[in-house]
């Protein structure tokens, strides 16, 4: 579905990402696992057209490239990006966040359903909806995040280390949540710096450091290199 080939992005002359290559397949969760400062929000970023990329990358959705294109087109083309430290709109309710993540749909009806479907997967935000965002604890900013990126109707997910900050109860609640989101269907590019979590939800892991990536493979090969993990990780 996601094919990512020589992606280099510069801040200044600092290269943050130097040629990453890689590919997410239908309906597959892919995780990308680095280290503070490793590149793996700046590669959301570029692929979500946040930031600008080189010539020689190409971004390509379903055969389709879509580098260069500004970040709304990008959410048509079907990609939705939930960012590191959730960025919801505090000062309005649970549901006018969930309504800005449909911006671009005309089906109101549609809305309507996808809207339910969210309140389903998170009932707690069910209870809250018209109250505040700014008002939910962490780990409901971070339900609605992601609620607010399958507003859009999403082929593909990329999520940023929706554990940061949170308990590990909230933790552990949300990656249950993003496996039945999975199992709904919707394709994900996962990054995080708990490769634990993340190798337990993923089928296929790259390990990022430096802005290149060093390790790639099954996840289920991976929970046997723990130490190799580790050692890219620093922990
Ligand atoms: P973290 O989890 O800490 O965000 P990360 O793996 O997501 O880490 P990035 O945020 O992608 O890493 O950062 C990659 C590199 O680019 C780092 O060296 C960072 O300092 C640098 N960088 C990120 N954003 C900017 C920016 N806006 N301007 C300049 N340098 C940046």
């Amino acid at each position: 579905m996601l094919e990512v080939n020589s992606l280099k992005v510069k801040y200044g002359r600092a290269e943050a990402l130097k040629g990453v290559s890689l590919t997410v397949g239908q309906g597959k969760v892919v995780a990308v696992l680095g280290s503070n400062g490793a590149g793996k929000s700046t590669l959301l970023k570029a692929i979500s057209g946040l930031v600008p990329v080189s010539k020689e990358s190409s971004i390509r959705l379903n055969g389709e490239e879509i580098s260069g294109l500004p970040p709304d087109k990008i959410v048509a083309k079907g990609i939705s990006y939930v960012p590191e430290g959730r960025k919801i709109f505090p000062g309005l309710t649970v549901r006018e966040n969930l309504r800005i993540g449909a911006y671009l749909r005309q089906d109101k009806k549609g809305i309507e359903e996808d809207m339910e479907r969210c309140y389903e997967l998170f009932p707690r935000l069910k209870e809250r909806s018209n109250q505040r965002a700014g008002t939910l604890s962490g780990g409901e900013q971070q339900m609605l995040a992601i609620s607010r990126a399958l507003m859009s109707k999403p082929k593909l997910l990329l999520l940023d280390e929706p554990s940061m900050g949170l308990a590990p109860v909230l933790v552990e609640r949300i990656y249950e949540k993003i496996a039945q989101i999975r199992e709904q269907g919707v394709t994900m590019l996962l990054v995080e710096q708990n490769a634990n979590l993340a190798l337990t939800i993923s089928d296929y892991v790259y390990v990022i450091a430096n802005g290149e990536i060093k390790l790639q493979g099954a996840a289920k090969d991976f929970l046997r290199e723990r130490d190799l993990v580790k050692a890219y990780l620093g922990s």
